[in-house]
């Protein structure tokens, strides 16, 4: 399949609509991560995405929504709590899981009997939903596994050939993806940390908690309650160790790693949050902030990728309400090798 690259002018936008509402595949900018887009309502587009992604039929899509009156179309009704959080964070990068209607196909939902709705803030996904005529359903634009994409380039990497059309709208703002809190019940339950903080959520409705699973992989035969939780996820071709802790203590660790697998001929890297060098070690700079590290994770880990590098070393303090987002990302993409310092 040739695989078309489009641009954000009303044309290209018009013609991307055009593909969706004919059972096509269209991979989108949103402003948290590049999004792989079908019509919500059509099982056999949504089909397409988990072809496409190599992704695991029982982990289900987000629908995408460009104006809040789609909610209804979508939800089954919810509870004042829910419409408090979609009142305070939609537009944004936050995902609500409502209880589902009957219009949403079970192949989009992996057959749970919830789904999940965002409503981007980012122009030109907003324009292309509603060119599209129907929600879109849509995971991050990878494939399987592999560290989400926030450049067009990083959807071409994985996805030429394998899909209809790429809209680049250039870097993604956030970097990570959106909050998903699961509002269906009484208590809301954060799922996955993201663009939006837990104290964010927690101004607008003081009884959310969050989902102990968050930044643990799960026990053999444990049900999640979010499926996504349970699969590798964000993992570049490099084997990535988290380094964590105050960044002296972090220096020192990284420099002892990074000269014992320099003798032993692997090419290492570093990504950094602080100003400490690292002597024969590609250094990438993650940011000084939580938030910015966040914006660059994917990207960065891509490029040690593109770089050839063998072994990632990831210097990691916690220092604002992004952490928990970066936390979350980066023990997935390390397979969970923290060393704490
Ligand atoms: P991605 O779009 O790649 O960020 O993946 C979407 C994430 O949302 C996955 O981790 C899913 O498991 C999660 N998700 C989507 N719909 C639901 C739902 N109805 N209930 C719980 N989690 C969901
Ligand atoms: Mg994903």
């Amino acid at each position: 399949m040739d695989t078309k690259i489009l641009d954000t002018d009303e044309n290209s936008i018009k013609e991307a609509g055009k593909i969706i509402a004919g059972g096509g595949l269209v991979a989108f900018p949103t402003e948290t991560v590049y999004g792989l887009g079908a019509d919500a309502f059509d099982s056999d587009a949504a089909a397409k995405i988990y072809e496409a992604k190599g992704r695991p039929s029982d982990n289900p899509l987000i629908v995408h929504i460009s104006d809040k009156s789609q909610i209804d179309e979508l939800s089954a009704g919810y509870s004042e709590k829910a419409k408090k959080l979609i009142d305070a964070f939609m537009p944004g990068p936050f995902t609500i899981i409502l209880k589902k209607s009957e219009r949403v196909p079970d192949g989009v939902t992996a057959c749970m009997d919830t789904v999940g709705i965002r409503f981007p803030e980012n122009e030109t996904a907003r324009r292309f939903i509603a060119a599209s005529g129907v929600p879109v359903a849509a995971p991050s634009a990878n494939i399987s596994g592999k560290p989400s994409p926030t450049t067009a380039r990083d959807v071409m990497d994985d996805m030429m050939g394998r899909i209809d059309a790429i809209i680049d709208g250039g870097s993604c703002s956030v970097g990570v993806e959106s909050t998903i809190v699961d509002a269906s019940g009484d208590t809301p339950v954060v799922l996955r940390p993201g663009g939006i903080t837990y104290d964010e959520i927690c101004a607008v409705v003081p009884d959310a908690v969050i989902d102990p699973h968050i930044l643990e992989s799960l026990k053999d035969g444990e049900k999640p309650k979010c499926p996504g939780m349970k699969y590798k996820h964000y993992a570049p071709e490099a084997e990535v160790y988290v380094v964590e802790g105050n960044m002296a203590d972090v220096k020192k660790k990284i420099t002892e790693l990074v000269n014992e697998n320099e003798k032993a001929g692997k090419i290492c890297g570093v990504l950094t949050m602080s100003e400490n060098a690292y002597d024969g070690a590609v250094i990438l700079q993650g940011g000084m902030t939580n938030k910015e590290y966040a914006k660059g994770l994917f990207a960065n880990l891509r490029e040690f990728d593109r770089l050839k590098v063998d072994i990632v070393y990831a210097e990691f303090e916690e220092r604002d309400g992004y952490g928990l987002a970066v936390k979350n990302r980066l023990y997935k993409s390390a397979g969970q090798r923290v060393i704490y310092v």
